[in-house]
């Protein structure tokens, strides 16, 4: 299946009082159309920040330094999306990649109406008469399962539970029907059930739309409920890539494996969990060889010496890592 987005080379930088802090080191992945790749790790490790590099919405002192985002165009050749100009990039987003972001209560604007919110998502981008809209505006609320959407048009983002606003997000997310989907971290302020049928919302809008999804979360129940594919990301660097069946089941990366072993599962015999040990450095202080090689108990002076090439240890399954686990 051709890739609808490639990412390669990607990094991005903030600059802060004369150091430079680099939040993406190199990242390298590709989404297809009706599939879900899960982006993951720890607070910081620049998952968020890939995001928003590829719908180019870093905030400042950020900035992309290097890489390529290639969009496909049924029809046309690929678009680059870093070289566009910003005029163009502004018809790009919505249209053709939609964003979930984090906090639905502060990403939705408090003195509109989620009608008038999700009707402006449409008007920026396509120039349909008032009751076209409107009947797009229900349409949506109706696909992203929001009780009494007609009703519900005319209500506050106050007026409406967590996971209600997180249906509206969604909702105008897809409000143009984009080829893309990012959904940075979209279950994390919710409750676990409300939680499960966001996800499950997600995926059947996917399959609907046809969309590709990126999925940027934090937790490992999340990846394994909703995605086919995941990778693992580090100090601004996807460590591990692999289909996520395989990925849980035989991680290759001490850093998945540490991951892994410290999350609870259902079922098993009583046991201590087991943490990562350490703390993530600071990126100021990116240690040099392979930068996990503080925390990671397989460490030898290679790894204190060269960062590890990546390289493949089953079909689709890569790693950067100089003595990946059997
Ligand atoms: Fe650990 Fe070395 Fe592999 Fe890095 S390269 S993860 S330090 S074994």
């Amino acid at each position: 299946m051709n890739p609808v987005l490639e990412v390669s080379g990607l990094r991005t930088h903030f600059g802060i009082e004369k150091r430079v802090l680099p939040a993406v080191r190199g990242v390298d992945f590709s989404l297809s159309r009706g599939r879900t790749l899960g982006l993951v790790g720890e607070s910081g490790c620049g998952k968020t920040v890939t995001a928003l590099s590829l719908m180019r919405l870093v905030p400042r002192p950020g900035r992309i330094v290097a890489g390529s985002v290639r969009l496909d165009r049924s029809g046309g050749g690929p678009l680059e999306l870093l070289s566009l100009p910003e005029s163009r990039m502004r018809r790009i987003r919505g249209r053709e990649l939609g964003m979930i972001f984090q906090e639905p209560m502060t990403s939705l604007n408090p003195v509109f109406t989620i009608g008038e919110q999700v009707r402006e998502a449409i008007r920026v981008h396509e120039p349909l008469g008032k009751k076209a809209v409107r009947e797009r505006v229900i349409g949506l609320l109706r696909d992203v399962n929001l009780p009494d959407p007609e009703s519900r048009y005319f209500d506050y983002p106050h007026q409406l539970s967590g996971g209600q606003r997180q249906r509206v997000m969604i909702a105008i997310a897809l409000a143009c029907n984009p080829k893309v989907l990012i959904a940075d971290e979209p279950t994390t302020a919710l409750d676990v059930t409300v939680q499960a049928r966001i996800l499950g919302l997600i995926s059947r809008l996917r399959d609907r739309y046809e969309m590709a999804v990126l999925l940027v979360t934090h937790d490992l129940g999340v990846v394994a409920q909703a995605t086919e594919r995941v990778a693992v990301m580090y100090l601004g660097r996807i460590v591990e890539a692999a289909a996520t069946r395989r990925l849980f089941k035989a991680p290759a990366h001490p850093y998945t494996r540490g991951l892994l072993d410290s999350v609870p599962r259902l079922g098993e015999e009583k046991r201590r969990l087991a943490a990562v040990r350490g703390a993530v450095p600071t990126l100021s202080r990116i240690p040099a060889g392979c930068s996990f090689h503080p925390r990671c108990p397989r460490a030898g002076e290679v790894c204190r010496r060269e960062s590890p090439a990546p390289r493949e240890v089953g079909e689709g399954h890569r790693v950067e890592c100089h003595f990946p686990l059997e």
